[in-house]
């Protein structure tokens, strides 16, 4: 697969310093720049090294880009495609990192230039930490990538995409966005809704329960606070732009929540001890598959 001759990064958080550290390892383009909006995002990119150029003006950063990369929170990316669509060359393709999908689609497709490709994708690898400097190449590595092509986008650029993703690691699938949008609420949005709330639930606590809760916090609470620490922007544009899928799988994750309730009240233990054991085959198909 031929080198692209210059990638812009727009946005450079975890995941597109991930991928920026993935260009420079495997030599992927002829000549990388990135674009952050703030002064200190760019020189912590500048002290890392991993791409050629930091810019401060996102328009002449995109200028003769043969690739874009949308690395920013979900709510940001339709106002700067709209700002950088007429700066594009001819040829373009723009991919993106985002969470949400189908919502992202629906807004970028009408202002995109027709000789532009649109190419939208989601590496199902992150972690709790933000920023620059957050990022290493291996993050990827033996995940998933779910690209969601649409009308913008054509076989070439589909294949272009297809080939970094595998540089780094990943196994491709391609879904429709809608589905992905379900699929990524019940797997990824509630358990961090749900982090969120429990987490919500202990700064609401009297000032001697809360110290004890961190105390022992090894009890399980840790877990969720760790998932409960991650960028509060990121999150709270998935569940503004993921609301209808979000909400269906929020009602029957509510539902069986009181199906749990009832049985504990019940005393009934036979219900909990099944449901226990179901979801402790999830748990072995996960590490059977390799993605613990
Ligand atoms: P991050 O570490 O929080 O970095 C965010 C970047 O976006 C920074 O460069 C920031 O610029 C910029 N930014 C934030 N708000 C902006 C705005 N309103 N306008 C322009 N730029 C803005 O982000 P991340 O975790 O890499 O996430 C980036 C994307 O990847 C998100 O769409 C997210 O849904 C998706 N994603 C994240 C994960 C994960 O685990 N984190 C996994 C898969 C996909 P400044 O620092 O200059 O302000």
């Amino acid at each position: 697969m031929d080198k692209f001759s210059k990638v812009t990064f727009i946005g450079f958080g975890l995941i597109n310093s991930s991928l920026a550290h993935v260009f420079k390892l495997k030599t992927l383009a002829k000549e990388t720049t990135a674009f952050s909006r703030s002064k200190e995002t760019r020189e912590k990119i500048k002290n890392l090294n991993i791409v050629d150029n930091v810019n401060d003006n996102i328009r002449e950063s995109v200028k003769d880009s043969d690739l874009i990369v949308l690395g920013v929170p979900v709510g940001a990316m339709e106002s700067i495609v709209s700002e950088i669509a007429p700066f594009l060359k001819s040829g373009t393709i723009i991919t993106d990192v985002g969470s949400v999908k189908k919502h992202l689609i629906d807004s970028i497709l009408p202002i995109l230039p027709s000789d532009v490709y649109f190419v939208p994708g989601h590496p199902i690898a992150g972690t709790e930490k933000s920023g620059p400097e957050a990022g290493f190449a291996e993050l990827f590595n033996g995940r998933w990538c779910i690209l969601t092509p649409n009308k913008n986008t054509s076989q070439v650029a589909l294949e272009k995409i297809k080939f970094i993703w595998e540089q780094a690691g990943m196994q491709i699938t391609i879904m429709d966005a809608e589905y992905h949008d379900r699929v990524l609420a019940i797997t990824s949005h509630i358990p961090h809704l749900v982090a969120f709330s429990i987490v919500g639930t202990v700064t609401e606590l009297e000032d001697q329960l809360k110290t004890e809760v961190i105390k022992y916090s090894a009890g399980g609470f840790r877990d969720f606070t760790r998932i409960a620490a991650s960028d509060p922007i990121m999150w709270r544009d998935v569940f503004l732009n993921n609301s209808e899928a979000v909400l269906e799988m929020l009602g029957r994750f509510i539902e069986d929540l009181t199906a749990l309730q009832k049985s504990i009240r019940w005393q009934d233990g036979d219900s909990l001890e099944s449901l226990f054991t179901k979801t402790r085959e999830i748990r072995k198909g996960i590490i059977s598959e390799e993605q613990d």
